[in-house]
C-alpha cells in the first residue's frame, strides 16, 4: 500500500503526492530520471525502477489514488493499464465488453479471441438487462461510461449489484468522467481505469494510464504483471500528469460548461441531424447520467447532415477548433470518428469534438461559420 500523508485528505488532491519537507525544498516532486538506486549496506532498498517505482510516478499515484479513494497503479499508457488488467484474466476466461466502446479495447479483445485466450460477448453500454444477464456467467465485465464516442450511459449501480460469479471482476474505463464526476469504485467496481493521455495530463503532451482498486490482492496482481512486462511512466510523462492533474477541476469546470453550451446551440443549427451529449434533457441517457454522473463532460458528439463530405468540410474550415484526434485537452479537438480504422461502423457525418478551456463565444462562431452553408 502507498503510505498517504495521513495531513492531506482524499480531498486536498491539489496538493497531494509530496510535500516539500524542509526551507529550500521544491514546492512540487521533479522529474526523477533514475532506472537504477543506490542500495543499503545489506543490499536492500529500492533498487531498479520497474519494479520500485521512481519518486515521479509514485506521486503521481498518490493523486491519482487519492482521486478515486483507492490505491493507483501508473502504466506508460491507457492501453497499458487495460492490458494488465485483461492480463489478470485466467486462461480460458469469458469477458463482456461494450458493443460500443474505445476501439483499442476491442481490438484487445478481438485479438485474444482469435489467439484462443478468452471468449467474448459484447452488450451495449445502454442495455441494462443485457449486462444484468451477462453479469453471472462471465469473469470480466468491461464497462465504459459515458462510452467513447457514442456517449451512451450504463448504469453502474444496477450492473455492480446484480449477482455475479465468485472471483469475476467489474472494471470501469472512468476516461471520459474523470473520477471528479464519477467514482466507480464508490458504487462497487473493482478497479477503475484511466488514459491519463486525455483529461488527466490535459495538455496533449503525454501518454499514460492508471488503474486504481482498493482491493489489495488486485493491486499487488497489478504492480507484479507491470514489473514483468516492463510497461512503467516515464519520469517525464509522470511528472506531466502530475503538472496536469493540479488542475484538472477548473479545467474540466469549464470545459464541461462550455459543451454544455455548444450542445444545446448545436441541437438547434439546420446542418446538424443529432447532437449526442448527456446533459441534453432530450438524450436517452440524459436520466441516469443526472442520477449518476457529477458533471456531464466535455465530450460532445454530433451528426453532420449529408453524411462524409459535409463532415469533413466542417474540419477542415475550422479554425480555433484543431483537426485532430485524441480529447480531454486544454485546446478543443475534433475528429470523424469513422475514418478510425475500426470505427467504420459509426455513422459517416459523426464527429467527436472535445471541447477545451477557450472562451466558448469563440468556439461557438468557429463551429456557426464552419457549418453554414
Ligand atoms: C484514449 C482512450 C484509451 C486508451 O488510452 P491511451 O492512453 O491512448 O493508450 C482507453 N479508453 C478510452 C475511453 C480512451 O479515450
Amino acid at each position: 500500500m502507498i503510505d498517504r500523508d495521513p495531513e492531506v485528505s482524499d480531498a486536498s488532491w491539489i496538493v497531494a503526492g509530496g510535500r516539500p519537507s524542509g526551507a529550500g525544498d521544491p514546492l512540487n516532486v521533479p522529474p526523477v530520471p533514475a532506472s537504477n538506486f543506490l542500495l543499503d549496506d545489506d543490499g536492500g532498498g529500492a533498487s531498479y525502477a520497474r519494479g520500485d517505482a521512481t519518486p515521479t510516478w509514485t506521486a503521481l499515484e498518490m493523486v491519482l489514488g487519492g482521486l478515486e479513494g483507492a490505491d493507483a497503479v501508473t502504466f506508460s499508457s491507457g492501453m497499458a493499464a487495460i492490458g494488465a488488467v485483461f492480463e489478470l484474466l485466467p486462461v480460458g476466461a469469458h469477458v463482456t465488453i461494450p458493443a460500443d466502446c474505445y476501439q483499442g479495447v476491442a481490438g484487445v479483445v478481438a485479438d485474444g479471441e482469435t489467439r484462443g485466450r478468452w471468449t467474448a460477448d459484447r452488450v451495449a453500454t445502454d442495455d441494462t438487462d443485457g449486462w444484468l444477464a451477462a453479469a453471472a456467467d462471465t469473469d470480466l465485465l468491461w464497462i465504459e461510461t459515458p462510452s467513447n464516442p457514442l456517449l451512451l450511459v450504463g448504469d453502474l449501480g444496477a450492473v455492480a449489484a446484480a449477482g455475479r460469479r465468485p472471483g469475476s471482476l467489474l472494471v470501469v474505463d472512468n476516461t471520459f468522467a474523470t473520477p471528479l464526476n464519477q467514482r466507480p469504485l464508490d458504487v462497487g467496481a473493482d478497479i477503475s481505469i484511466q488514459s491519463t493521455t486525455k483529461f488527466i495530463g490535459g495538455h496533449s503532451d503525454l501518454l499514460g494510464g492508471v488503474a486504481t482498486t482498493r482491493d489489495p490482492n488486485l493491486l499487488s496482481r497489478l504492480r507484479q504483471i507491470r514489473t514483468l512486462y516492463g510497461a512503467t511512466p516515464g519520469a517525464l510523462e509522470s511528472y506531466l500528469a502530475l503538472r496536469g492533474v493540479r488542475t484538472l477541476a477548473v479545467r474540466l469546470a469549464q470545459s464541461q460548461a462550455s459543451a454544455n453550451v455548444l450542445a444545446r446551440r448545436l441541437s438547434a443549427h439546420q446542418a446538424v441531424e443529432r447532437v449526442r451529449y448527456p446533459g441534453l434533457p432530450s438524450d436517452p441517457g440524459h436520466a441516469l447520467a443526472s442520477a449518476q454522473l457529477g458533471g456531464f463532460g466535455s465530450i460532445v458528439t454530433f451528426d453532420v447532415a449529408g453524411g462524409i463530405g459535409p463532415a469533413n468540410r466542417v474540419c477542415a474550415r475550422l479554425r480555433l477548433i484543431h483537426h485532430a484526434t485524441s480529447l480531454g485537452g486544454v485546446e478543443s479537438t475534433i475528429e470523424r470518428r469513422a475514418s478510425i480504422p475500426g470505427q467504420e461502423h459509426l455513422p459517416p457525418g459523426l464527429l467527436r469534438l472535445s471541447v477545451g478551456i477557450e472562451t466558448v463565444d469563440d468556439l461557438w462562431a468557429d463551429l456557426d461559420r464552419a457549418l453554414a452553408d
